[in-house]
């Protein structure tokens, strides 16, 4: 017997869309008028943009992320697990819980929120060899990995293999790929000074995309001073260049060049989740493609928003013009949504999405930055000044925002340990392994899997 009377909103992903939608539900409707669920794999909102921090132990990772319990105030039911599939004419999620259980969870709304996943392409043995930056288990594991290649250049008595481990490759010149090449050479400059051994000559930094210029969204003259920036510090820039091929002791690139190295990092965009493609909607580019209102057309209770979908970008006004996939839009879209389904449950009118890009900050650690906040553009302390207070008010809770601004300071006093944790040796570290990319079942087979639960019903 259906016990459940009040309209169920299901939430899809914990992330920076997801979080702000709940607590939104959350505290614009009353406990009688819905009941709100949330699906998540992780019990934290993860703070994305500071994950190169991590990456160089800047910051720990407990402090980006962000609890789901921290106030007692938070109603929303939460199933620990990930949505594999939704069948938009049952109205029903298929999800996987933690331990491996295969739930359906019927809805009345759904607002999918899964973000987005690495971008990889057929380039041979790069998922195999490839470590991404999208996740926490894969900054803390990058951490790890790159001292190891210290200690083990340190140990090795062979000239060819030392030179090798010490040999690092990022490929991705947005912000993304920028911050993490930036963050993990000053780890490895910092760090060498402890291995007596090791010739810090030896140290190669490449950063490599085949777009001709660097972040181009900061403009000519901020993309070349960063582009300074991590030339004096010895990173090695190359532009109008990829990746041929990639294996376990050497990575080709398109220009030729063979490069001995273990490390290979690749952040060369994001592609929406691929819980969106269980849909068999219609998809912009892999984004599920919504109104401007973050509706789905033809499914009056069904949302999508942040990285996983294609909501028109209404300020910038040209025709087919989506919102990048960031943080920024990811957050006010939560917020936006939320109004939007409460509007739909209580029958009233719907309001499209609009919101002008503030700009972007770039920290490439310690005292080097460059910003362009409001189309200012700044470098240096007046950047990472503008960088570090905007992430760190962005941060949701007061405790989150006091542990990295604790782990801001310790760093900046007392500096880093090189601690390598151990916790994730020996254990399958490809881009699939992190980001579960292959754990989606296909529409077809989320129909037939509905289909033989409502017949057992
Ligand atoms: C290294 C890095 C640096 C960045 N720097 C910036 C920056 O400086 N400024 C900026 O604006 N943006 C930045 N971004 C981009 C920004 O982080 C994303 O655009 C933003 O996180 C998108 O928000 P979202 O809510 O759509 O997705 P996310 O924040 O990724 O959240 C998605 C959530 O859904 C969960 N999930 C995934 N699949 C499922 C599933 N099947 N079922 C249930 N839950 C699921 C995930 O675990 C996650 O919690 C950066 C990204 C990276 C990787």
């Amino acid at each position: 017997m259906n016990t459940v009377t009040r309209p169920r909103i299901l939430v899809v992903g914990a992330g920076f869309a997801g979080v702000e939608c709940v607590r939104r539900l959350e505290r614009k409707l009353s406990p009688d008028e819905a009941d709100i669920t949330l699906v998540t794999p992780f019990a934290y909102q993860l703070y994305l943009p500071l994950l190169p921090q991590v990456a160089s132990g800047v910051l720990t990772p407990q402090s980006i992320a962000v609890s789901l319990r921290r106030s007692k105030k938070y109603r929303t039911r939460i199933i620990p697990g990930g949505a594999i599939g939704v069948d938009l004419k049952a109205k029903v999620c298929v999800i996987r819980t933690i331990n491996g259980e295969i739930v359906d969870q019927p809805y009345d709304y759904i607002v999918l929120a899964p973000g987005s996943v690495t971008r990889t392409f057929d380039i041979p043995g790069l998922t195999d060899h490839a470590f991404g930056m999208k996740t926490l288990a894969e900054a803390a594991y990058v951490r790890d990995h790159v001292i190891s290649q210290l200690d083990l250049a340190d140990s090795s008595h062979d000239e060819a293999e030392r030179a090798a481990r010490l040999q690092f490759v990022v490929v991705g010149g947005g912000y993304a790929g920028t911050e993490t090449a930036a963050c993990l050479q000053r780890l490895t400059h910092a760090a060498v000074k402890r291995y007596p051994r090791i010739d810090p000559g030896l140290i190669k930094w490449h950063l490599i995309d085949i777009a001709p210029k660097l972040m181009p969204e900061l403009g000519d003259k901020l993309g070349r001073s960063a582009q300074a920036i991590l030339g004096r510090r010895g990173i090695d820039i190359s532009l109008g260049v990829s990746i041929a091929k990639a294996g376990p002791e050497e990575v080709t690139f398109t220009d030729g060049r063979v490069i001995p190295t273990r490390t290979l990092i690749w952040t060369a965009g994001v592609v929406a989740s691929p819980l969106i493609a269980t849909l068999g909607a219609e998809t912009v580019r892999g984004r599920l493609a919504v109104t401007a209102d973050m509706n789905l057309p033809g499914h009056d209770g069904v949302f999508a928003l942040g990285d996983a979908a294609a909501v028109p970008d209404e300020a910038k006004g040209e025709e087919g013009a989506v919102c990048p996939p960031t943080a920024q839009h990811a957050m006010r879209q939560g917020k936006h949504v939320a109004d939007n389904v409460i509007a739909t449950l209580r029958g009233l009118p719907r309001s499209p999405y609009i919101h002008k890009d503030l700009g972007l900050v770039v920290d490439l650690g310690g005292k080097d930055a460059v910003s362009k906040p409001l189309g200012i553009e700044l470098r240096g302390v007046p950047a990472q000044a503008v960088a570090r207070g905007y992430h760190w008010s962005a941060l949701r809770t007061n405790v989150a925002k006091t542990r990295v601004m604790t782990n801001w300071v310790l760093n900046a006093l007392a500096g880093d340990d090189f601690v390598r944790t151990g916790f994730q040796s020996r254990k399958p570290a490809t881009l699939k392994d992190f980001e579960y990319t292959n754990s989606y079942l296909t529409p077809e087979q989320v129909r037939a899997h509905v289909d033989g639960s409502e017949r057992q019903d």
